[in-house]
């Protein structure tokens, strides 16, 4: 049986990372990858171009996660300056911090890892099935030590799967969906690919202030598939068990910038001194032009009512819905969601290390472990950063 100082389970972001940190000090490194070629999920990240990470400074970009505690060794120890200095490529910043390569091409991304892999043994086509005691892998190989990078649950064609966590012998919080856009029994098709800027859309307590896109079976855009993240972790389910059982309901302040009371004051004033206007054409100083016929339809006020007919009680109407546009929830679109909610219960791994504190020697890194963030390159900094502490413990040089 060949025997390795470490062996690494999983070939996306975490796991290459690993492998990287753990051959700079070991020579006896295996990757193990169940897909014929590394990376599958790296290659779709960011449209194609790769939102590598997010390059806001250690300490706030650390409020961002639902775990911030437990990444902030790995964030510190692993920094963005230190990601970027593995590539010979450059980098820019977009909106919200975002960072893509120039290039525009998450291949590039992929190709500088894996041009840093010169010393690790890498197996493709090996789907890890069993770990026995001893770290004897699939019967087949021995290890000293393991890190387990396999994913979450998402894009199953990437090589992710439910299976993955029985291979981690650990306690799990709930496994479930992260960044997915919600489905909606509404008829959207009217308005399919329609865009609303910067509205402020709310779940109970949760708010979250981004753009809304409309699709035909439902809502997504980068407001909605953050705002997922907190529905996700608000309801109870757990993949491992059932499916999600939705019945929700969110809503849209259409007009964030203004309260009820100054729309009203406007609509006093403006529907008397432009009497003239039709409504609909009125309503494109607070809305999305190709918005407004759909929202008028479904809160039943006709849109070719002048101003100064619009009566006292449609005006009530028209401002309430404005500033609380209602949605009824479904279902996520789970054939679109980016990251998995949950996964190894962080009580037992040791912050420091990446090592889990029952059983000596196991590392975990990336999606399998219970932290996510929201859009922005934020989930790629969890591989990247966990990855590189694992590798860098199992092969004992962690700090
Ligand atoms: C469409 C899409 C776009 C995204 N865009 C972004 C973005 O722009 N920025 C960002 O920060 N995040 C993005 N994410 C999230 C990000 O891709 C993930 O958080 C990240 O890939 C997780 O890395 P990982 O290495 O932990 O897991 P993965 O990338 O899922 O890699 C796990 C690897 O393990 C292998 N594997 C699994 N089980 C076994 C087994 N039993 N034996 C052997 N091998 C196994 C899999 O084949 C896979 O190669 C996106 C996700 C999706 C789905």
């Amino acid at each position: 049986m060949d025997e390795y100082d470490i062996a690494i389970i999983g070939g996306g972001p975490a796991g290459i990372m690993a492998a990287i940190a753990a051959s700079r000090t070991s020579s006896n490194v295996i990757l193990l990858e169940k897909n014929p070629s590394l990376g599958r999920k790296l290659l779709l990240t960011g449209g194609g171009r790769c939102n590598i990470t997010n390059d806001k400074p250690i300490k706030q970009l650390l409020t961002f996660f639902n775990n911030k505690n437990f990444l902030k060794h790995s964030f510190f120890t692993f920094t963005n300056e230190d990601l970027y200095s593995l590539f010979d490529l450059e980098f820019m910043t977009e909106e919200n911090n975002r960072v893509f390569p120039k290039s525009g091409k998450s291949g590039d991304i992929l190709k500088g890892l894996c041009d840093k892999l010169d010393g690790v043994s890498i197996t493709y086509n090996f789907e890890v099935k069993s770990i026995k005691p001893g770290f004897v892998i699939n019967d087949k190989l021995k290890a000293e030590k393991v890190i387990i990078a396999t994913g979450g649950v998402t894009y199953p064609q990437t090589g992710c799967s439910l299976d993955n966590y029985k291979l981690t012998s650990q306690p799990l919080t709930d496994i479930k969906y992260g960044l997915a856009p919600l489905l909606t029994e509404r008829d959207l098709s009217g308005i399919a690919g329609v865009t609303l800027h910067d509205v402020v859309i709310s779940y109970k307590k949760h708010r979250v202030q981004g753009n809304v896109l409309f699709s035909h079976v439902g809502l997504t855009g980068p407001g909605i598939i953050n705002l997922s993240n907190e529905i996700s972790e608000s309801i109870s389910y757990n993949l491992l068990e059932d499916d999600p059982e939705i019945d929700l309901e969110i809503a849209i302040d259409l007009c964030p910038e203004l309260t009820r009371e100054e729309l009203h004051q406007k609509f006093n004033r403006d529907f008397q001194s432009k009497g003239k206007t039709k409504l609909k054409n009125y309503l494109k100083l607070y809305l999305t032009n190709s918005f407004i016929d759909y929202f008028l339809d479904e809160i039943s006020i006709d849109g070719e009512t002048q101003l100064s007919n619009v009566n006292r009680k449609s005006r009530n109407r028209l401002v309430e819905n404005l500033k609380r546009f209602a949605f009824k929830i479904t279902g996520f679109n789970d054939k679109l969601a980016k990251v998995t909610v949950g996964g190894v219960d962080l009580k037992y791994v040791n912050p420091k290390t990446m090592e889990s504190t029952l059983t000596p020697g196991l590392y975990f890194a990336g999606e399998v472990l219970d932290v996510h963030g929201p859009t922005g390159g934020y989930n790629l900094k969890i591989a990247f950063s966990t990855g590189y502490l694992a590798g860098l413990s199992a092969s004992g040089k962690a700090v």
